[in-house]
């Protein structure tokens, strides 16, 4: 049996880049034997690409559907309100900015014909700034070491998933969301395959340097408490070098008199400092998890839908779509 195909992409500000987008999609999409469905869930755009996305689901109407969000929301919960309206049997989800190239998804989806749940990509020469190629390596190498993930390139957004593995997603109501984790704790067969990789067609990241630092900690609170344990382990060995050095500093005293202690008095502030510093560390951990377990108490929805354009043809049984979509968006929980 032929397996159906989902394409979910976020737009946010993409006017200049999402013409070109669409019809290498459209093409590359045409080359599949499965039948194939594309969702563009237009991330509160304010640059004319809501009203684009609108038009191109009415152009390419019974395989494009553009679904609208009220505000901006953030790449990864407008891609998991793609998630509620797909009906695929796959679903894939790939960057707007042509960074990663369509032509590259007939390749995922033999993947998962092979039999994988999930397929990862790990991006060839990446086209982006060494400052953002740095930070990846170093977060890349943290998240597989505090979640045991064995993938390699997380932040790289073309990426399958298989059904059961999106259902499962969808279920998970946390507001801070990183899908490529969250999906791996729900694979039991993942893959990994090289793609290409582009500059940025037109336009700039839409990440800001904060908004970048944000969701580097969605990406390590929400899959993990490793880092509040290892404010506990961090704290003691701190405490106990400050024993030490305490120790020492008292022998210091005996051995060679009073004079020298005086001079010592700058060590302790520096031990001071020390403390302080990483009682801060550890206070602002605690608020990352507080602040994001705050919001999820609160249970306000990840996201509103504006409107829908446009239909596909695997739409399938109706009754089951509603109830995805009022799970996943409006009513934020089930
Ligand atoms: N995006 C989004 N909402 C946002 C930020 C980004 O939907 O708040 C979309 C954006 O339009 C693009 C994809 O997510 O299709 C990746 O964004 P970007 O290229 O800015 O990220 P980068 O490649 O710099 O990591
Ligand atoms: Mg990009």
């Amino acid at each position: 049996m032929s397996l159906s195909i989902s394409i979910v992409v976020p737009v946010y500000n993409e006017i200049e880049n999402i013409d070109t987008f669409v019809d290498r999609l459209v093409t590359a999409c045409g080359t599949l034997a499965q039948p194939w469905e594309v969702i563009l869930v237009d991330d509160g755009s304010h640059d004319g690409s809501t009203q684009r996305a609108d038009q191109l689901a009415e152009k390419h109407d019974g395989v494009m559907r553009s679904v609208v969000l009220n505000r901006n929301y953030g790449q990864h919960a407008a891609i998991m309100c793609g998630f509620a309206h797909t009906r695929g049997d796959v679903v894939i989800t790939i960057d707007a900015d042509l960074q990663n190239p369509p032509e590259e998804i007939p390749r995922l989806v033999q993947c998962i014909e092979d039999g994988a749940d999930v397929v990862g990509t790990i991006r060839r020469n990446r086209q982006d700034s060494l400052f953002r190629r740095m930070g990846s390596r170093g977060i890349n190498w943290m998240v597989r070491k505090a979640t045991g993930s064995p993938m390699s390139d997380f932040g790289c957004m073309l990426r399958a998933y298989r059904r059961p593995v999106v259902d499962a997603m969808l279920q998970c109501h946390e507001r801070s969301t990183f899908i490529p984790v969250l999906a791996n704790s729900f694979a039991k067969q993942l893959v990994e395959i090289k793609v290409a990789h582009a500059e940025r067609e037109a336009g700039e990241s839409k990440y800001s340097l904060w908004k970048l630092i944000n969701l580097q900690f969605d990406l390590l609170t929400s899959m993990t408490t490793t880092p509040l344990r290892m404010l506990s382990w961090i704290g003691l060995g701190i405490s106990a070098a400050g024993i030490a050095f305490g120790l020492l500093l008292l022998f210091l005293r005996l051995a060679m008199g009073a004079e020298w202690a005086g001079d010592g008095v700058f060590t302790l502030f520096a031990i001071l400092f020390i403390f302080i510093g990483a009682q801060f560390i550890g206070l602002g951990l605690l608020g990352e998890y507080l602040g994001r377990v705050y919001n999820d108490v609160r249970g306000r929805p990840r996201y509103f839908v504006d409107h829908v354009a446009g239909t596909t043809h695997l739409e399938g049984d109706p009754a089951r779509r509603t109830a995805a979509i009022a799970a996943a968006g409006r009513e934020g929980r089930s």
